[in-house]
């Protein structure tokens, strides 16, 4: 028999796990008693847990708007797709993208030739203006028209 340093209560020594380091060879605590610890310090962690990943969020908002970015990119393209712009063959050009993708594991980008949003020029959402890039060729052309 033997008294939790917990709960106080005099339990059978099969009511604890065994512990070699210490003298009589069990752990000072009784099993319901570090079912309930751990239960407790996994539901304090948790909750650490969900503060952690509300601070991120907080200080990665420049993400979250590059994601607002991105749709506005898109809402852009769709401004500039005239309504004789075959959309399947547009969607398959981003098929292939995605198809290039799965197979080499690069993510390709459908790229405007005439930048939607240029400077000098505006390109249109149309088959005839679209070409698939790799990241690299994407970022090194940066929106420059060159004629
Ligand atoms: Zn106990």
């Amino acid at each position: 028999m033997k008294v939790c340093l917990t709960c106080k209560i005099e339990k059978d020594s099969s009511h604890f796990y065994r512990d070699r380091t210490r003298a009589d060879g069990l752990v000072a605590h009784c099993k319901p008693c570090r079912v309930e610890k751990s239960r407790r310090y996994y539901l304090e962690n948790a909750e650490a847990e969900r503060a952690k990943s509300a601070k991120y969020r907080a200080e990665n908002l420049e993400s979250y708007t590059s994601r607002d970015t991105a749709r506005t990119a898109a809402h852009n393209a769709a401004e500039r797709c005239p309504a004789w712009s075959d959309k399947d063959v547009i969607r398959e050009v981003y098929a292939e993208a995605f198809a290039l993708k799965c197979i080499s594991g690069i993510s390709y980008h459908v790229d405007h030739i005439l930048p939607i949003r240029g400077e000098l020029v505006s390109g249109l959402h149309v088959y005839s203006n679209l070409q698939i890039l790799t990241p690299y060729e994407n970022k090194s052309k940066n929106n420059k028209y060159t004629p």
